[in-house]
């Protein structure tokens, strides 16, 4: 349960506010997130960590000298917009490169990704590593596809010490590597967590029950036992860790280890106490050295009362940066030299720059763009619920406030940007970059590439054609298909997004009246939306429970056909047709 909060939807914002407010000494708001507000030498390498909020100390609580540079902070458990992530490394970055570093989800991968190649394109060094500690998301052979939890820190704690001795951008990610090679995690769940303003748990486990392996956002375990005492639980922990050695650590006996007991957020710290006494007396009976054991709160999961144990598998190199000093607002290691305050006057988020005036025709079909995002807004409040709960089958159940996050704020910005005299091209540009800051996460990614696609095509000077209109869908489903790399049949909205394309540029060519059209192409996507229940997930955050979501249809793809179907109904009602007719 969250008590405390104002707007929910103003929750993560307030909550940066607070923090930088509280730790100035070590942080300043840029937009997206937070840099460090100490200077770092000229050419050393930048650290950039993120992800969502909801998980502190990540991201923002690791920032300060001897561990991050920067924090990129997504919404709640959403990834940060890959807009924010590049703001962030823009600003954290000390002409040495930028090392992305982050939890390996499948939003944050995409949001990185794309930010890295802009850090590219505009001539800053970018490399990246993702993490991939917990050993319940995927057998060993297929570890590349793990997902990143309290793992986090000991991957940035030694990468960021690199950075500080001045190693460079290879050496940094080298290091990085090796770290993440060398962290194991496991962990489990006794309750699930309530964002602010929910009315119900992300998820719930059964009183008395508690579920193995659980993902920090909810994503289901892979196995559901009793409650074990404290004991049982360390040996759980201990026993699955030691049953899988890290490459290059031929034998646990002799082995120097970082044991790191994390809480997810509402287990007491004695409750810790009493599992970490039996797992450093099974860790000794291993033969294992143990070295700087931290119990405590490195990665949390909101309110969810659980815990996770991390293995850490030193070699000279990593015991000496991990023995490195470090002090940020939650993490703080021997005595750092304390670095000048950066005199840089706090930014806060991205100046509005000026909206070009559209077409008087353009600005006609701009308030028709603004009715069909408060149909897609619309719809996706009265389908909120049903679509965290396919969320939640197999994935992190997120999806439908992640949606109502993006599209009530492409319907602000559409409004904002409408009433200030822009064309429909415009319209969609800012509707497009709202809601992928917004709503973070892949779908909120997507959706961003989808909008921006439309308005490219519509641009602010003529009225819409329905050519025009296919071409900016065609462009979307090219769009999300690049960025997102999914392909027909893996499970995404791209199994609904596609065919609804293919038929609309069927049915324009054939002749069809814009509405006419939409309407067959959205009677596609329906069907196409409904069949993702028989397939397998391929992609994203469902993949590590593919099996549990046959029979459920792919959330995205099921949100894409109930918005192309409000569209729809815009575009029957809207004048625009007869004219849309004159100018095909
Ligand atoms: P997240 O996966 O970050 O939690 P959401 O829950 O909002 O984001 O969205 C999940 C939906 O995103 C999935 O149901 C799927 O339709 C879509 N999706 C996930 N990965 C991809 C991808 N690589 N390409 C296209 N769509 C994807
Ligand atoms: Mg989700």
């Amino acid at each position: 349960m969250t008590r405390l909060h104002n707007r929910p939807e103003d929750f993560a914002d307030e909550m940066i506010e607070g923090f930088v407010a509280a730790n100035r000494r070590y942080v300043r708001h840029v937009p997206g997130g937070v840099v460090r507000s100490t200077r770092s030498p000229e050419g050393q390498v930048a650290v950039v960590i993120g992800g969502g909020s909801g998980h502190y100390p990540a991201f923002g609580g690791l920032v300060g000298q001897g561990l991050a540079h920067g924090a990129a902070m997504g919404n709640l458990f959403a990834s940060p917009a890959t807009g924010q992530v590049r703001s962030v490394a823009t600003a954290a970055q000390n002409g040495g490169g930028v090392l992305l570093t982050y939890g390996n989800y499948a939003g944050d991968v995409l949001n990185f990704d794309a930010a890295q190649e802009e850090l590219r394109a505009a001539g800053i060094p970018c490399e990246t590593v993702t993490v991939t500690d917990d050993i319940s998301s995927a057998p060993a052979v297929e570890k590349h596809r793990r997902r990143g939890i309290a793992g986090d820190l000991t991957v940035f704690k030694a990468a960021a010490a690199a950075a500080e001795a001045g190693y460079d951008l290879p050496e940094v990610v080298r290091v990085a590597r090796h770290a993440n090679e060398r962290t194991r995690s496991f962990g489990v769940a006794f309750t699930g967590c309530t964002l602010p303003g929910a009315d119900a748990p992300l998820f719930t486990v059964p009183e008395g029950r508690m579920a193995v392996g659980l993902g920090i956002h909810g994503e289901p375990g892979i196995d559901e036992t009793d409650v074990p005492t404290a004991d049982g639980l360390a040996e759980l922990l201990v026993g699955s860790l030691l049953a899988e050695l890290p490459d290059g650590v031929a034998e646990a006996r002799g082995a120097r280890v970082v044991p790191i007991l994390n809480g997810l957020g509402a287990l007491k710290y004695e409750e810790m106490f009493v599992v970490y006494r039996r797992i450093a007396g099974l860790l000794e009976e291993a033969g294992i050295e143990i070295v700087d054991p931290h119990v405590g709160e490195y990665c949390t999961s909101f309110d969810m009362a659980g815990t996770s144990l991390t293995l850490f598998w030193l070699d000279d190199e990593l015991e000496r940066l991990w023995n490195a000093p470090a002090d940020t607002p939650a993490y703080r290691k021997g005595s750092v030299v304390a670095a000048e305050l950066d005199e840089i006057a706090e930014a806060t988020d991205a100046a509005a720059d000026a909206i070009p005036e559209g077409s008087a025709e353009s600005r006609r079909a701009a308030a028709t763009a603004v009715e069909a995002i408060a149909a897609i807004a619309a719809v996706v409040d009265a389908n909120v619920d049903e679509l965290g709960h396919l969320d939640a089958i197999a994935g992190d159940g997120d999806h439908g406030i992640g949606m109502q996050r993006g599209a009530h704020a492409a319907l602000a910005a559409a409004r904002d940007t409408a009433d200030a005299g822009a064309g429909a091209g415009t319209v969609f540009a800012r509707a497009a970059d709202a809601w992928s800051y917004r709503a973070g996460g892949t779908s909120g990614a997507l959706w961003g590439v989808v909008l921006r696609s439309v308005g490219e095509a519509l641009g602010d000077e003529h009225a819409p054609t329905r050519d025009a209109v296919a071409a900016g869908v065609r462009s979307a489903a090219n769009g999300v298909v690049a960025y997102g790399k999914a392909q027909l049949g893996d499970k995404t909205m791209v199994d609904a997004l596609l065919p609804f394309a293919e038929s609309l540029e069927r049915e324009i060519a054939g002749g069809a009246r814009l509405a006419g059209a939409w309407s067959t192409a959205d009677s596609t996507a329906a069907t196409a939306a409904a069949a993702t229940a028989d397939l397998l997930p391929r992609m994203g955050r469902a993949r590590p429970h593919a099996e549990k979501s046959l029979g459920t249809p792919d959330p995205g793809a099921h949100s894409f056909a109930l918005i192309v179907h409000a569209v729809g109904e815009v575009l029957v009602g809207s004048t625009d047709e007869g004219k849309e007719h004159e100018h095909a």
